[in-house]
């Protein structure tokens, strides 16, 4: 069987397409299982490149935004961070069932267990996905996913922070007879599937289309327009929705996004801005009974609805709906897409050295990514005190270089990455300096 180690380029490139053979990716203890999903980020630049280039030659351009991809890549990095501190709940969860409450222990080398580990987290999966849209205390978490109004691989990245503490509960009765080690394996195989699909580029796998969740059948669960709501919740395998009856094929030109959209690119408003939106409807419904139907029934009922809400609710879909897409210069995004590269690099190293790293230099760094997400964020939005967050984020940078704790990918760029940094923090000096003056001189 395989040992614990670094992915081959080879599986790298299998394993977001959910082609691992059991032999590889078959492992006694969680401890050697490889940490797939941390390894996959150079595999999901390469495809992201090649979208963007296939998108140019094959179509009148690429459908990708730099505000939304940033905002997607954003929300995926957020995602992750908890992570660096605690192992993923759901393992945790997984493993305690099983040290505790096993009935059978089947063989972690056998290739019968690693494709019932397959199917049953797939199905697991299924459930996790559809009680996510069902439940509007779930949906609050998972709309987060849906809040691009583009669909492209960087869509897949676009994840929720707190979807993780609910999903762990639908893998557990799966904990009664499956070591821990080939869950590990699954968990990780069955989200990075889910990355390929985020593409209109590919319109029809024939046969497959039975049988896979493909991009058209992805595609469906993106939409907005009536025929898409709730449908198609399936990981890898599209045969859950036709078995317990939410399959739709896709037919009219999809409209992505939120039946109502939420026009933002910053990250903590896309990640919570559900939460307190909930919280008002909880206090505005009158009685336990409807108070109760606001957190447990879908996110589109209102009192004498059916539990799933009513489908004439929903805005119609006129053909003529335009993304949000604010104008901002050139030369700004220019800037913000330097800073994220740079930040992106960090962030990677972050999760590749977490267990060699002192917890204080984790902890800092976590908090320097935290700072960054937002500061850009503030950027693509022009807040009005975007300059200074982006002032003092620059400075951090540079107290970072410093003191060692944060190194470019390829170190002959160590000096023109620093010299980039000190021209920013300046330039934004000058713009905090150059706003107060105005602001002075409106209020004289
Ligand atoms: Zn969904
Ligand atoms: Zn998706």
């Amino acid at each position: 069987m395989a040992q614990a180690n670094k992915v081959t380029v080879s599986q790298g490139v299998r394993m977001l397409f959910s082609l691992m053979t059991p032999n590889e990716s078959s492992f006694a203890t969680v401890q050697e299982v490889p940490t797939y999903v941390s390894q996959a980020t150079t595999y999901f630049t390469g495809l992201i490149i090649l979208e963007i280039v296939l998108g140019c030659l094959m179509t009148d351009g690429p459908r990708i935004k730099i505000n939304d991809f940033i905002t997607s890549l954003s929300a995926g990095m957020m995602s992750r961070l908890p992570q660096l501190m605690m192992r993923s709940l759901e393992l945790s969860a997984y493993i305690y069932v099983w040290n505790n409450f096993r009935l059978l222990e089947l063989p972690w080398d056998s290739a019968w267990t690693w494709w019932l580990a397959f199917l049953g987290v797939d199905m697991g999966y299924y459930w996790v996905h559809r009680f996510a849209h069902e439940l509007n205390i779930l949906w609050a978490a998972h709309q987060v996913h849906h809040s691009s109004e583009y669909y492209n691989l960087s869509t897949a990245l676009r994840q929720s922070v707190t979807q993780q503490f609910s999903s762990w509960a639908f893998y557990l009765p799966l904990a009664l007879m499956v070591p821990p080690s080939v869950f590990a394996v699954h968990i990780q195989l069955n989200l990075l599937y889910q990355f390929w699909i985020h593409t209109e580029l590919v319109k029809d796998l024939g046969p497959l289309e039975w049988i896979l969740n493909t991009p058209s059948h992805h595609r469906v669960h993106h939409g907005r327009n009536p025929y898409c709501i709730d449908k198609n919740y399936a990981g890898i395998l599209i045969i859950w929705d036709r078995m317990f009856g939410t399959f739709a094929p896709e037919s009219d030109q999809v409209v992505y996004g939120l039946t109502h959209p939420i026009s933002t690119f910053e990250i903590w408003t896309v990640e919570f801005l559900y939460y307190p939106y909930l919280w008002q409807r909880f206090w505005e419904a009158a009685g336990i009974s409807n108070k109760l139907s606001v957190i447990f029934k879908g996110p589109g009922w209102t009192p004498g609805k059916p539990r799933m809400g009513d489908i004439a609710d929903i805005p119609q879909i006129t053909g003529e709906e335009m993304p949000y897409n604010p104008t901002w210069s050139p030369a700004m995004q220019a800037y913000v897409l330097v800073q994220f590269f740079l930040l992106l690099d960090v962030y990677n190293n972050l999760l590749m050295d977490q267990t060699i790293l002192s917890e204080m230099t984790v902890l800092l760094l976590t908090a320097y990514v935290l700072l960054s997400l937002t500061s850009l964020g503030f950027l693509i939005e022009q807040r009005a005190n975007a300059a200074e967050m982006e002032m003092l984020r620059c400075v951090l940078i540079m107290a970072l270089q410093r003191f060692g704790c944060i190194k470019p990918l390829v170190p002959l760029l160590a000096f023109p990455i620093e010299a980039f940094v000190l021209i920013s923090a300046v330039y934004w000096s000058l713009q905090c300096v150059n706003q107060r003056i105005n602001r002075m001189k409106k209020e004289n």
